[in-house]
């Protein structure tokens, strides 16, 4: 099964693909943690992109799309995939469209949009933490690292993300009403958009994702 995970930022998708990935051995395409990744080697994709991540706009459509159909060559014609962040426009994903369809590649089979209001979000992020050396995420309250400031896995420092901060939180909220909302109706008149609140704890909202893969016919 093919999907996508929608929604605002803070509202769990990071979280859910990193336990549909642990879980089902599913592999995971995340556009912000490949676009992280070129930030920390400094090539020139990373350098391009830090300026837009910052601010909390979306990267260029060509340079996002570039990363995630340069990782989609790893994966088989019908192999299951979820997609964590990508698209976030409308061109975005009528380039995967087109990609998969012209490579006689299995199309996108489910869309879930995680549901949340603006100011949960704001308070969420708040929380977030990242590891500055393998990009672990963690969260304050609910997905807490044994030892504080440090990553479990790597033993690297956690940091706020950049992103993160108050104001670019609104401006990252302003972008995804502007310019990934309109893909919601897109997705709905392909009759592949399915619902779910972002504001349930983790192991719950894990289990209403797939409860509601199940009844997409997730075997
Ligand atoms: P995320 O970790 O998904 O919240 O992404 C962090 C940042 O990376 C976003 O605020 C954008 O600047 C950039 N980004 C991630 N995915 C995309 C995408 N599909 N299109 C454009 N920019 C993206």
């Amino acid at each position: 099964m093919r999907i996508v995970l929608l929604g605002p930022p803070g509202a769990g998708k990071g979280t859910q693909a990193d336990l549909l990935r642990k879980r089902l051995e599913v592999p995971v395409l995340s556009s912000g943690d490949l676009l992280r990744e070129a930030v920390r080697r400094g090539d020139p994709v990373g350098q391009e992109a830090s300026r837009y991540m910052e601010s909390g706009a979306l990267v260029p459509d060509d340079v996002v799309v570039g990363l995630i159909l340069e990782r989609l060559r790893s994966i088989g014609p019908s192999q299951s995939f979820v997609l964590d962040g990508f698209p976030r426009t409308e061109h975005q994903a009528r380039v995967l469209e087109e990609r998969l369809a012209g490579e006689g590649q299995a199309p996108i089979d489910v869309v879930v949009d995680f549901q949340m209001e603006e100011e949960k979000v704001v308070e969420r992020l708040a929380g977030r933490r990242i590891c500055g050396a393998c990009g672990t995420v963690y969260h304050l309250r609910t997905l807490r690292p044994a030892r504080a400031d440090r990553c479990d896995r790597c033993g690297g420092r956690l940091e706020v993300r950049e992103d993160d901060r108050p104001e670019t939180i609104r401006r990252r909220l302003a972008v995804y009403r502007e310019q990934t909302e309109p893909l919601l109706e897109h997705y709905e008149q392909q009759g592949k958009l399915r619902r779910l609140s972002g504001e349930m704890e983790i192991e719950a909202q894990y289990q209403a994702l797939i409860d509601l893969l199940h009844r997409e016919g997730l075997r």
